[in-house]
């Protein structure tokens, strides 16, 4: 197993938003969690990159405890996130943005490789490189906080809400670059509002409710579940 959470419970103060949350990561998978608004999910991928600290229950990287890791040192490890909103330096440049995911690494050659690795992904990004974030399209956007990641040179991807914000046809795309990270190597915690989409790209879901794991499966089972396209899928 490459991650592993184990009966993790979090708490703001005395609200419980995450409530005995159990999943499963393995080597060049895609998992997804879905669900509703502030069902936990966002809570699950802060308390893996370290940015929140569980009341109690584990979680595990290539079966060390990693729940009690600071953020940089859980970087440094493999698992970077790229949270919802993308929070980039908008007023820096494509290029200057990309640089600063790859803050830990001193080797000048290793990053100039990384940077050449992200445009080969995104060309887009090859082309605009030099231009304010700020001012790029959201999906360009997406693709810079996604670029940014891999700069980190990460085994594991924590995706908050890829598409949010996003025209179909750049849904799409980020939807085939997702596949593509996938196929390189890489493993994905793939959290969405767009379930149909998450089932689509993923390997297994998990569907949260209010802080717990209602059910969970193989994606395809799980779109083929008529309770599951009844409450999640807008059927
Ligand atoms: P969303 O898609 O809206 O981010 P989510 O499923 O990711 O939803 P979380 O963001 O993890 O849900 O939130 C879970 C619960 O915890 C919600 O009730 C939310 O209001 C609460 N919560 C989240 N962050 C905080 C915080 N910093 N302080 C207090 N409560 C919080």
């Amino acid at each position: 197993m490459l991650l592993e959470v184990r009966d993790m419970h979090l708490h703001y103060g005395k609200v419980e938003a995450v409530k005995g949350v159990s999943l499963e990561l393995r080597e060049g998978q895609i998992i997804t969690l879905i669900g509703a608004n502030g069902a936990g999910k966002s809570s699950i991928l802060r308390a893996i990159s370290g940015l929140q600290r569980p009341s109690s229950g584990e979680i595990r990287y290539r079966d060390k405890r990693v729940d009690r890791v600071a953020p940089d040192k859980i970087v440094d490890m493999g698992i970077v996130h790229v949270p919802e909103g993308r929070r980039l330096f908008k007023l820096m440049t494509v290029r200057e943005n990309l640089r600063m995911g790859a803050y830990l690494n001193k080797d000048g050659s290793e990053i100039a490789e990384g940077m050449e690795k992200v445009f080969d992904l995104f060309p887009i990004l090859r082309e605009k490189q030099n231009q304010q974030s700020g001012r790029l399209s959201g999906g360009q956007q997406q693709m810079v906080a996604m670029g940014r990641a891999l700069m980190a040179r990460p085994k594991v991807l924590l995706l908050d809400e890829p598409s949010l914000g996003l025209a179909p046809k750049l849904i799409d795309e980020i939807a085939d670059l997702i596949v593509q990270m996938r196929d390189s190597g890489l493993s994905i915690v793939l959290v969405e509002q767009n379930a149909n989409l998450a089932l689509t790209l993923s390997d297994h879901g998990y569907v949260m409710e209010t802080g717990s794991i209602a059910l969970h499966g193989p994606s395809k089972d799980l779109l083929a579940d008529p309770e599951v396209a009844r409450a999640y899928l807008g059927a």
